[in-house]
């Protein structure tokens, strides 16, 4: 009997395997294991919407409860994988406590092609205090529970990290009426992802929302006050307090299964233009897999709902031998006070940056080139921009620099 495909990771990327695979004919069993309780969720809303409270758990899931049912895909919940066995195509699971006992989780599971959607964890504050509680890290919706409710009896949260977790935590905590102060090693926000004017820009927005930054500083240690609040040392010496701490340093990519089980791995588990890994049997997507970007030699990481959403979608093609989608540039989106970015391309080498728009009233685009080559869009406020983008980018296409300048003409023309 067949043995099917079997699914480890139950977020964006996974459950998009298993959708597509049904969307594509597929016929023999698919196993779906969730290492979380209860249904797979959405994450990007865990920042913004939902630690506002505009949103509850219900509205976060990623297919209503009943979908797997109907579609015939077997979801594990509450089940984690603790390890493979490639040489004879089985997993060993366990069951976490609360699951529900009635579904009778087996303790191995054979597969007939495995996928790794085990995506990454966020980084815990390396220093003395940093495991404290009241310092919180903010990846999955067991964190975001804990934070909204520590952020509902704070007056005042500091954020380690200047990235887009710190960035929109603080924008949301601004919006909720907290003091906000955000801690930064660097000396600009987002300065891994973007150019000093991007930078700039956002930092003036949080600011005129009343966010305070510290650039240039690390937190050296966290110690408790005898009222639960926190007294932060920063590098230079300084001291500031607040009621809670957030950190949000980055990810760290949860390739330890895949490592264990012999995989090529480098930062996260290496695969090629079609998901594969180096075992046969074995895909990978999401956040724990490397690939090369378009145009590139080098092994990255994209951690983004559409990256994960895409290599699902080509695993999906090639187990049933349907036509692959082709590799388009990697795009992005973050909410942050009333800024709507969109980013699209990874390129931050460029010759020359074209703002289109108005800086000033927020509404503008910021298209990177190499040459006359269209390498990247930074978009604010301006959707239609970052359509036309897309497609650009992803084409490197020629577009004449006075024509994108000019709000007139639009980008869907060159396209
Ligand atoms: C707060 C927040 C805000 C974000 N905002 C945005 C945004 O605005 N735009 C955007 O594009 N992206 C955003 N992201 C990033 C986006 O959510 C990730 O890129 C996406 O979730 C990656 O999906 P994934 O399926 O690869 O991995 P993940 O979402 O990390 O899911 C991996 C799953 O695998 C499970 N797992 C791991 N190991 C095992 C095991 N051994 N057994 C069983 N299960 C296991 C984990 O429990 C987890 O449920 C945000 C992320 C966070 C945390």
């Amino acid at each position: 009997m067949s043995r099917g495909v079997v699914i480890v990771g139950a977020s964006h990327a996974g459950v998009q395997v298993a959708a597509s695979l049904k969307d594509l004919g597929y016929d023999q069993p698919i196993t779906l294991i969730h290492g979380e309780l209860p249904t797979p969720y959405q994450r990007p809303p865990l920042s913004k919407a939902f630690l506002a409270g505009q949103t509850d758990a219900d509205g976060l899931v990623l297919r209503s409860p009943s979908y797997y049912g109907d579609k015939a895909i077997t979801l594990l919940s509450g089940v984690r994988v603790t390890a493979i066995s490639p040489e004879d195509k089985t997993l060993s699971l366990e069951t976490l406590p609360g699951a529900p006992a009635a579904q009778n989780a087996p303790t191995t599971l054979s597969y007939d092609h495995l996928v790794l959607a085990t995506g990454a964890d966020a980084r815990t504050l390396p220093v003395p205090g940093g495991d404290l509680p009241g310092v919180l890290k903010l990846r999955d919706m067991a964190e975001a529970n804990a934070l909204k409710t520590a952020l509902a009896a704070a007056e005042s949260l500091a954020i380690a990290g200047a990235g887009f977790i710190g960035l929109e935590v603080a924008a949301t905590a601004r919006k909720l009426g907290k003091t906000v102060t955000v801690i930064e090693a660097q000396d600009r926000v987002l300065a891994r992802l973007f150019p000093p004017i991007m930078s700039d820009f956002i930092t003036r927005r949080h600011q005129e929302a009343g966010t305070r930054f510290r650039f240039n500083a690390t937190i050296d240690q966290v110690i408790e006050m005898e009222n639960g609040g926190k007294q932060i040392s920063l590098s230079g010496g300084d001291q500031i307090t607040a009621d809670l701490v957030v950190v949000g340093i980055g990810a760290e990519v949860n390739d330890t299964l895949g490592r264990a089980a012999g995989l090529k791995c480098g930062n996260g588990i290496l695969v090629d233009e079609t998901c594969l890994t180096s075992n046969p049997d074995i895909s990978a997507a999401g956040d724990c897999a490397a690939w090369k970007l378009l145009g590139s030699s080098r092994y990255s990481r994209t951690e983004s709902v559409q990256n994960a959403v895409d290599q699902a979608k080509i695993i999906a093609a090639r187990l049933t031998g349907t036509e692959i989608p082709v590799q388009v540039a990697p795009w992005f989106w973050s909410d942050q006070l009333d800024i709507k970015l969109q980013m699209v391309g990874d390129a931050l080498e460029f010759d020359d940056i074209v703002i289109r728009g108005s800086m000033e009233e927020a509404k503008f685009s910021l298209l990177y080139y190499q040459g006359d080559a269209l390498v990247r869009v930074d978009s604010v406020n301006r959707a239609i921009d970052h359509i036309a983008a897309r497609k650009l980018v992803t084409n490197r296409t020629s577009v004449p620099k006075d024509a994108t300048a000019d709000i007139g003409v639009k980008l869907k023309n060159f396209v």
